[in-house]
């Protein structure tokens, strides 16, 4: 572009046609950093080096308690990566989708090299609410899972419309989720990698976990994209505890049958 279509305003017609055109421009596709709001691409420079994954292995007690395996978080749920997570699930900013699922793609690699080894590992998601589908127009989980070119196997349903987790404490998150999903066919000796994007208390994947057993399937290993340290915790006793582990980025973006996404295998 020659340098005087970026001309500013008063700088006769062909200044103004420039800036119309910049204006129309703007319509069209956002000019805003998801993250910080200074004007620039999707997602800024700045906020571009806060969104680059370091999976850190994490737990929650209710996890725990069930025999969970640990969880992959590509980050930490909070400033720029709260503000960009939440423009991309529920504001619409699908075009902050290549960075996000650059993370979460870490994160899956991650929790498939830490899974034990065996029969082929299926990824699946938290199905959305038909509201929430409505809503947003696509599910936030499935798309950048595509866009990262894992296929996952949709094998879980909600059983019933549950409420929003958002904002609910931990004991209430437990209630709501508990019975929510259901495998509605057998999935006998089949195994997963439940994906999901932020993690809280825990409770959405303890009962993934819970609907896949009872279908007779495997869950061994567990990444989401970013993951919220818990408040209000009493004490010591029953509070989550994270356990950090740095030593990961020699096989990011590798090919641990995420490229080549995992298959079932008979
Ligand atoms: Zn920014």
């Amino acid at each position: 572009m020659h340098p005087e279509a970026l001309a500013p305003r008063g700088r006769g017609l062909r200044g103004r046609l420039a800036t119309a055109a910049l204006d129309a421009l703007a319509v069209l596709a956002p000019v805003a950093c998801s993250g910080c709001g200074l004007a620039d691409r999707a997602v800024c420079d700045d906020c571009r080096r806060a969104l680059v994954a370091h999976p850190t292995r994490v737990s929650r007690p209710g996890l725990a308690r069930c025999d969970a395996p640990p969880v992959w978080a590509a980050l930490q749920y909070a400033g720029p990566v709260a503000a960009v997570v939440g423009a991309f699930k529920d504001g619409g900013r699908t075009d902050a989708a290549p960075v996000l699922a650059r993370a979460l793609h870490a994160a899956v690699v991650r929790a498939l090299a830490d899974a034990p080894s065996g029969r082929a590992i299926e990824v699946c998601t938290i199905p959305s609410t038909a509201r929430a589908f409505r809503e947003r127009g696509y599910r936030p989980v499935e798309l950048l899972l595509r866009r990262s070119g894992i296929r996952s196997a949709p094998v879980l349903r909600l059983a019933r419309d549950r409420a929003d987790q958002a904002g609910l404490g931990v004991e209430a998150r437990r209630a709501n989720a508990e019975g929510a999903l259901v495998a509605p066919r057998s999935l006998d000796d089949r195994r997963f990698l439940v994906v999901d994007d932020v993690l809280t208390t825990g409770s959405t994947l303890a009962e993934a976990m819970r609907a896949l057993t009872a279908a007779g399937a495997e869950t061994v290993a567990l990444a989401v994209l970013a993951e919220t340290p818990l408040r209000g915790s009493s004490g010591t006793g029953d509070s989550w505890q994270t356990f950090r582990d740095n030593a990961v980025s020699g096989d990011y973006g590798g090919r641990t049958g995420v490229v080549d996404p995992p298959s079932r295998a008979g």
